[in-house]
């Protein structure tokens, strides 16, 4: 475990620079906001929506055996009930006594209370999932819920997806999407939110083939947060033990990030078998369309399932940790942010060396004008400060390139590009700026 006070101060920088620069707000903060409920600004929204397409681009581009879907939220309530999330989808909880905090009995070392060592009442089981009605009159609609997971709108869709895309084993299908849970221990900033993003694939495969697939899911997954810049060292696969597998889970494995109150869980990898299509098959009418015909041996059988699931939210924290950086230059604090250039919020920036030079100001428009005519990344202007308050405030957002436009860019039409990392600057033709812009961002 880190040092406690340096991870409160760690945690607290990221909320602080989170608030300030826009990446994430409470949400309805005006009204005093509302628990573990977030809202991202204009920086959040674009280096969120970055993580979501590397990991659809990984996930579905790179790939030929992998459809997407954009299942609904809501969904008949069945569908929970044979996922196990009526009975089961349930917190063990814990109150102290003493200082009336909650916790989950899971979390805790100790049978006292973590905070004040007063003792814990008898543990009380906590359905997550929000319930709402759908129907006009209030009352006498059915119950319906807010899906606490993606995943269930994946398996309901199998055969749809099979016939309408003609798939054969093995292959998955992925989905980003909103999913709710009532959680009742929450705090560390976005960690543990009410609501959420999630990024699932269900990857079907031949029963007896699910270790071999369930071994490369746990590689590529590990992969994919590496090669977006997160610290080895920060990374980790942690194994179930027995007594921890969710009841549909033959093997799971967390991917963990070492964020600032611990080693805390990224994504779920399981081996969830045949339970779920095996579930609905038994509980909806129509459920052996869910059994799927593999005409190599001309026999019906319900595919196995591997599944990596992983969060928006907390992938977005995790890089936003991981970036965070702190460094003295020429006797100054610099903080940067060393994003990988393809999550960035903003790619460049263009700024104007002199603004009260009217030439100079409509060099940079027509330089930003063309960054932005392709419409396919964030390019924005400042010219409300000097230059060197002009670069920190890009660094500290995490914008990889800077270009300057001063006296000389009139006559030579070259302009000055300065990389985040290294500071470097260069001078380069105003022209080949796009290229530039597109080789750092890997557009
Ligand atoms: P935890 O043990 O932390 O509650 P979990 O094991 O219940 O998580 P899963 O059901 O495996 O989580 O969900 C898959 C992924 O969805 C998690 O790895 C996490 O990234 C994300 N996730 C789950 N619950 C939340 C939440 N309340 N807020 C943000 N992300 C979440």
């Amino acid at each position: 475990m880190p040092d406690n006070d340096l991870a409160k101060a760690e945690m607290k920088d990221i909320a602080n620079l989170s608030k300030r620069r826009g990446f994430v707000f409470q949400s309805s903060e005006i009204y005093g906001g509302i628990g573990s409920v977030w809202d991202y600004g204009p920086l959040g929204v674009e280096l969120k929506n970055n993580v979501k397409r590397e990991w659809w681009k990984r996930m579905v581009y790179r790939r030929g055996d992998v459809e997407g879907l954009d299942s609904a939220i809501l969904m008949n309530p069945e569908v929970w009930k044979a996922s196990g999330h009526v009975s089961s989808f349930a917190d063990m909880l814990v109150d102290c006594k003493d200082c009336k905090r909650r916790f989950r009995i899971d979390h805790l070392k100790e049978p006292k209370c973590p905070e004040c060592g007063g003792a814990l009442t008898d543990p009380r089981s906590f359905n997550l999932m929000f319930k709402t009605q759908v129907g006009t009159v209030e009352g006498q609609g059915i119950d319906v819920y807010l899906r606490p997971e993606t995943a269930q709108g994946i398996f309901v869709n199998f055969a749809n997806v099979v016939v309408s895309s003609r798939k054969k084993l093995p292959f998955g299908i992925a989905q980003i999407g909103k999913s709710f849970r009532n959680e009742i221990t929450t705090g560390n900033f976005t960690f543990r939110s009410r609501e959420f993003e999630q990024m699932e694939l269900e990857f079907f495969v031949k029963p007896g083939e699910d270790e071999k697939w369930y071994e490369y899911w746990l590689a590529e997954r590990m992969d994919w947060y590496l090669s977006l810049g997160i610290r080895k060292e920060k990374l980790r696969l942690r194994e179930h033990a027995s007594d921890e597998l969710a009841h549909y889970a033959k093997s799971c494995h967390d991917v963990e990030y070492l964020f600032p109150m611990g080693w805390s869980e990224l994504e779920g990898i399981a081996n969830r078998a045949d339970f779920d299509l095996n579930q609905h098959a038994k509980l909806a009418e129509n459920g052996q369309v869910l059994k799927y015909f593999d005409d190599s041996i001309g026999e019906s059988y319900f595919p196995y399932v591997i599944e990596p699931s992983g969060g928006v939210d907390r992938a977005v924290l995790a890089f936003l940790i991981d970036a965070y950086r702190k460094e003295v230059v020429r006797e100054r604090e610099r903080v940067y942010l060393a994003l990988d250039p393809r999550l960035a919020p903003i790619k460049v920036a263009v700024l104007p060396l002199l603004k009260n030079r009217p030439e100079i100001v409509e060099m940079s428009g027509k330089i930003l004008e063309g960054l932005k005519a392709k419409a396919m990344y964030r390019a924005v202007y400042d010219d409300t400060a000097a230059i060197g308050k002009l670069y920190r405030r890009q660094d500290e957002i995490g914008t990889p390139l800077c270009v300057t436009v001063d006296v000389e860019s009139l006559t030579d039409g070259k302009v000055t590009v300065r990389d985040r990392d290294t500071m470097v600057q260069e001078r380069v033709d105003a022209s080949s700026l796009e290229a530039i812009v597109e080789a750092k961002i890997g557009y």
